[in-house]
């Protein structure tokens, strides 16, 4: 088991509905150190990649890609979920359904901060339908951008979005996949990899 998968053993939560809770480490509380042990991991699987900007969704996505952006020298963008007076000029957006929250958010994104020339490693906590990479990529191919990779906390493998996304060609690297879980008995079954 690596670092990740260990703490999801030990602090991770079950929940009714294909939910796993991690709010005590990695979504609501978070454990930067754990983060910056990711960053590292991701580092390490994209080497070789020129990566010049990290790419999130808010709320969850942003500490991970935040702690990330320290090992890889580039900036952190992150989606907006919703329109702002802050957010002014031309924007990109996409719509996303919200696995959790089951609505559909519109996610935006300026069009200041992605240009044709950024390669974009795209980072987020979650991978479960793929509602919200499918978003995010579509951000980054109207900016003309090209996606590099994309860099997930928790994979859900029994859910569709993992196997969508690599089949569209993406190197899709998930630090833990999670094969089965169960809110009765509390066990999680990873995938070897
Ligand atoms: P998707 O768009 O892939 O269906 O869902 C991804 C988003 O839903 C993530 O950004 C994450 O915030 C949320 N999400 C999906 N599944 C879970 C889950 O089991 N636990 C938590 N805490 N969030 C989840």
């Amino acid at each position: 088991m690596n670092f990740l998968e260990e703490r999801i053993m030990k602090d991770g939560v079950v929940k009714e509905g294909n939910v796993l809770k991690v709010d005590s480490f990695l979504n609501h509380r978070m454990d930067v150190t754990l983060f910056d042990k990711m960053g590292e991991e991701y580092k390490k699987r994209f080497a070789g990649k020129n990566i010049t900007m990290i790419l999130t969704i808010e709320a969850s996505g942003i500490g991970i890609a935040a702690v990330t952006a320290l090992h890889f020298g580039v900036p952190v963008v992150f989606a907006k979920k919703t329109q702002s007076i802050n957010l002014d000029g031309e924007m990109y957006t996409a719509e996303v359904e919200s696995f959790t929250h089951k609505n559909v958010n519109t996610i935006i994104v300026s069009k200041k901060f992605i240009t044709p020339e950024d390669h974009v490693l795209i980072i987020d906590d979650f991978l479960a339908n793929g509602c919200a990479l499918q978003g995010l990529i579509q951000i980054v191919k109207q900016a003309g951008a090209t996606v590099e990779g994309i860099g997930i906390a928790i994979e859900k493998g029994f859910q569709p979005g993992g196997r969508t996304i690599r089949n569209l060609g993406y190197q899709l690297e998930s630090l833990a996949i999670v094969d089965a879980m169960d809110a009765a008995t509390g066990t999680i079954t990873f995938r070897e990899q």
